[in-house]
């Protein structure tokens, strides 16, 4: 589902380089569950945002279903993660000033779905993670673990193939974490490919496979250094 050969992101200011991947080889089967793990600003997130086709590297190919799509310009890329790829992150970024219902619709208007169906799937995928009695109410009056879990219906309501999670925990206390990291269990026990960045290792507990970054490589998790 997912190759890369020799990725590479080198960001460029105008007094710095930073080279936040230095070739990285990966390989990630349709079905597996994955948590990419390592110190702070070894570049997990610059990564996951490559594989989810928010970034673009400087070098190397990435192949996304067979289609090499590292070289795509911003435009293209939007439009070909569209549907196919569910972002979740850190801080949930749900939409404030709208309800829980209303964000996960959102998702579906943006995939453009009409609205008989939108409807129906809110109501379903809000059931599935659990929050349909929280559906007319904001992001505020909901705890974390919930806000994660509405990010999360808001990712798969469009039934991407894969899900990309960046510390989907990291500000999560350790009861609503294990809420999150069962459903997002289970999404992937339904056939959906995950990708997770972690600094839990419990949350990779749940995980098929680990890939250890460091200094932007992949290393063996038997190195001395982690
Ligand atoms: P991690 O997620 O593992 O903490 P990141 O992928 O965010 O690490 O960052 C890897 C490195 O790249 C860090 O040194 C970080 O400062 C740098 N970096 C990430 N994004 C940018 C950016 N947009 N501009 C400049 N440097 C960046
Ligand atoms: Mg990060």
């Amino acid at each position: 589902m997912i190759r890369t050969e020799n990725l590479t992101r080198i960001f460029r200011t105008e007094e710095v380089e930073t080279i936040a991947l230095n070739g990285v080889n990966i390989e990630v089967e349709d079905g597996e569950f994955i948590a990419i793990m390592g110190p702070s600003g070894c570049g997990k997130s610059t990564l996951l945002n490559i594989l989810g086709l928010l970034d673009s590297p400087t070098e190397g190919k990435y192949w996304l279903n067979n289609e090499e799509v590292g070289h795509l310009k911003e435009r293209e890329r939007t439009a070909y993660r569209k549907g196919r790829i569910g972002f979740v992150f850190q801080n949930f970024n749900l939409i404030d000033e709208l309800t829980v219902e209303e964000n996960v619709d959102l998702q579906l208007k943006y995939l453009g779905v009409g609205k008989a169906e939108r409807k129906e799937r809110v109501l379903e995928i809000l059931r599935k993670v659990k929050l349909s009695h929280r559906a007319k109410h904001y992001p505020h009056q909901l705890s974390g673990g919930q806000q994660q879990r509405v990010a999360i219906a808001r990712a798969v309501v469009g039934k991407p193939s894969i899900i990309l999670a960046d510390e989907p925990t990291g500000n999560l206390d350790s009861k609503n974490g294990m809420e999150v990291m069962q459903l997002l269990s289970e999404l992937n026990e339904e056939g959906t490919t995950i990708v997770m960045v972690t600094h839990s290792k419990h949350d990779a507990t749940y995980a098929s496979r680990i890939i250890n970054l460091f200094d932007g490589q992949v290393v063996d998790a038997m190195n001395d250094q982690l």
